[in-house]
């Protein structure tokens, strides 16, 4: 066996010298790196180790010997265990100051433009309490349904009722739901047998209507008393209109099967964005964090500096609201997105808002841009809003020989960002501006919007 300068279970006193894009402090004991939760730079600490593997280790703080002036009281140690705000030791100022850090490496390694600013990310003055959205396990705990957070790196669950960052009206409905569940005697999956039947509940509420979605994911499609569950759901939180049993039969970490049905109410809920006003399904992508997405299109409006024949593309665009937010101020918007749901969606929100001007089509973006290619449609605007992995080498290929003026790239994923501006480059786009807009307080997670002009 190799010699390791630390043993598992070795008690010693280290200096943290850096933050991981984890959220780790980061200590070096001759040479070899340790990853300790819950410690910042500047601070000392009494550890024990954890782990040792092969290039680093793990450590656990036994004692505090000094800490960092940018800590800030940390609200609850199990969002730390659990990941669910890996940053709320840090000082807000300071998360901002981290993530802007973040662009600004790999935008110089990955990217290699070192020469770009990167300005400071835009924060929220109430930086909890925002998330319009939860996904919740649930398993069975001292014989009783259990809601909380998985522990890092495991299945093991956290029981947890205040969950800091979520709408805290969204927490109560979880405690709500889940005692309900309780009286009901349904039965918490089990995820090692692969037996019981309730997997997640997942909770969605408007930021503006207040409407609320409950979604029971279940192993089987027979729900006993399932439509009675809805309504007692409905009666004691008025809010939620709409209850759907999602049915997920698979072995997996996917928390959303295939198919669905309406328990109660509608299919979707009502949110508004920048005045207008949107239906969202179970399965279509919408933003998180809405107040600060409002802040996110806005910034991303301004640079694309819009005006009445623009022809715009607004691709991965989820249920719409990016295209159908500026199309009163262009010619034309056309987008496209792969989940045939959230399409549908698009194209009710189009409607809804009366927007004409709109059209969305159920594709993959490198699939769809070179037909448009050789149709000869022109955009002079291109959105795009890729999930983490980013684009696709041959969308960016194809989106340069559509040749728009600007592009306004943004990303929920600063490596594979710096990865595509890197090959916009190649194709003569130059990255103008870099605003990272935090849609995450408390997590590591960046958002940036950045502005591509054509060289
Ligand atoms: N613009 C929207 C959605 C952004 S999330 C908003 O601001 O809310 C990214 C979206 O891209 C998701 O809806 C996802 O389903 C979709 N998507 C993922 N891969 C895609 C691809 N290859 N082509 C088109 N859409 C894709």
């Amino acid at each position: 066996m190799k010699n390791y300068p630390v043993k598992k279970n070795q008690e010693l006193e280290v200096d943290i010298l850096d933050l991981s894009h984890e959220g780790n402090g980061i200590a070096k004991v001759d040479g070899y790196l340790l990853f300790i939760e819950n410690t910042l730079p500047n601070e000392r600490a009494l550890v024990k180790v954890l782990k040792v593997g092969n290039k680093f280790g793990f450590a656990k703080v036994m004692k505090l010997l000094q800490a960092s002036p940018d800590r800030q009281e940390l609200p609850n140690e199990a969002l730390l265990r659990t990941g669910i705000a890996p940053l709320s030791h840090l000082s807000y100022d300071k998360q901002l100051a981290f993530k802007q850090q973040q662009v600004e490496n790999v935008l110089a390694k990955i990217a290699k433009l070192p020469e770009i600013t990167v300005n400071a990310p835009i924060g929220m003055e109430k930086p909890f309490g925002y998330r319009n959205k939860a996904q919740i396990p649930v398993q069975k705990i001292h014989g009783e349904l259990t809601t909380g957070f998985y522990r890092k790196n495991s299945h093991t669950l956290v029981p947890i009722e205040d969950f800091y960052i979520q709408d805290p009206n969204i927490d109560q409905a979880i405690i709500k739901v889940r005692d309900i569940l309780q009286r009901f005697n349904v039965k918490a999956y089990n995820e090692e047998a692969h037996e019981g039947f309730l997997r997640h509940i997942v909770v969605r509420r408007g930021h503006h209507s207040g409407e609320m979605m409950v979604v029971l994911v279940t192993r089987k499609p027979k729900f006993f008393k399932g439509e009675e569950i809805a309504e007692v759901i409905h009666e004691e939180i008025p809010e939620v209109v709409s209850v759907i049993q999602n049915i997920n039969e698979e072995k997996t970490n996917v928390i959303m099967g295939e198919f669905e049905r309406v328990l109660y109410g509608k299919s979707s809920i009502d949110d508004q964005l920048l005045g207008k006003t949107f239906q969202i399904s179970a399965k279509s992508f919408y933003q998180v964090n809405t107040a600060q997405t409002e802040v996110l299109y806005q910034t991303a409006f301004k640079m694309a500096q819009l005006s009445e024949n623009d022809v715009v593309v607004d691709a991965y665009a989820g249920i719409g609201t990016i295209g159908i937010s500026l199309a009163d101020r262009v010619k034309e918007v056309l987008g496209m997105e792969v989940i045939p749901e959230a399409v549908n969606d698009a194209k009710a929100n189009a409607k809804r808002n009366g927007v004409e001007n709109v059209h969305y089509f159920i594709g993959k973006a490198e699939k769809i841009m070179p037909q448009w290619l050789r149709e000869g449609i022109q955009p002079t605007v291109v959105f795009v809003d890729p999930p983490r992995k980013g684009l696709d080498a041959s969308f960016i290929e194809t989106t340069a020989a559509v040749k728009p003026e600007r592009i306004v790239y943004i990303s929920c994923n600063p490596a594979t960002l710096a990865r595509d501006l890197a090959l916009f480059a190649e194709e003569g786009y130059v990255t103008k501006e870099v605003q990272p807009v935090d849609l995450f307080p408390q997590t590591t997670h960046v958002e940036c919007v950045v502005l591509l002009e054509r060289g």
